[in-house]
């Protein structure tokens, strides 16, 4: 499970580390927010209209989702499971609210939160990667510091993602099962 504010580094350091660590694998979230350019359904996402993601919900199909930002994100039960079967270990990237929703069904989970050097930080990374619209990156700023208060309370592992070297090092770490 790795978590963390917008703009901290979990695509990153999690493509990173993946090719590091071969039997893990990310899962691929369902979401209603739009694609954005160069993104795939199918492999950044599962791109779902609001009925496709409600008639889900309804099935009972999430493991978790959360409203996140300006759309849902959730995860599906069933891609988890079959991954697990074939002894994968699978990484969640989601967002706090989802991984709170998980602590009690996945107990073997471990919590890894990925932490911005500063909101300053935080905020010139989101402008750099120049993917969001100025209102979705002042949603995605003004709720860091909630998010950070949780992930300092609630999770495993805290890694400050300021030296991109050393906090792949430690994501992999962890991978392996070896701690920080
Ligand atoms: P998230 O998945 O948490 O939203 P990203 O992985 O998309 O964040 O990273 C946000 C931006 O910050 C990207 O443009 C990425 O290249 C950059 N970035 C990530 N880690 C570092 C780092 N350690 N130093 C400098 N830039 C970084
Ligand atoms: P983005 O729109 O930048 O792709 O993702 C925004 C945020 O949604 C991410 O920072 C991540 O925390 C969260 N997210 C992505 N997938 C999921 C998911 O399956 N469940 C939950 N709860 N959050 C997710």
């Amino acid at each position: 499970m790795v978590a963390g504010p917008s703009g901290a580094g979990k695509d990153t350091l999690i493509k990173r580390a993946l090719q590091v660590v071969p039997r893990a694998r990310l899962s691929i979230s369902a979401t209603t927010r739009a694609p954005r350019e160069g993104e795939e359904h199918g492999r950044d996402y599962h791109f779902l209209t609001e009925d496709e993601f409600d008639r889900l919900v309804g099935e009972g199909a999430f493991l978790e989702w959360a409203r996140v930002f300006s759309g849902r994100y959730g995860t599906l039960s069933s891609d988890v499971e079959k991954m697990r079967d074939e002894g994968i270990d699978v990484i969640l990237e989601i967002d706090v609210q989802g991984a709170l929703q998980v602590k009690d069904k996945l107990p073997d989970a471990r919590f890894v939160f990925i932490m911005p050097s500063s909101l300053e930080v935080l905020e010139e990374r989101l402008r750099r990667r120049g993917l969001d619209s100025e209102p979705e990156i002042g949603k995605r700023l003004g709720i860091a510091p909630k998010e950070i208060e949780i992930g300092k309370r609630e999770f495993d592992v805290i890694i400050v993602n300021d030296e991109l070297e050393k906090a792949t090092e430690e994501l992999v770490s962890v991978l392996k099962g070896e701690g920080v």
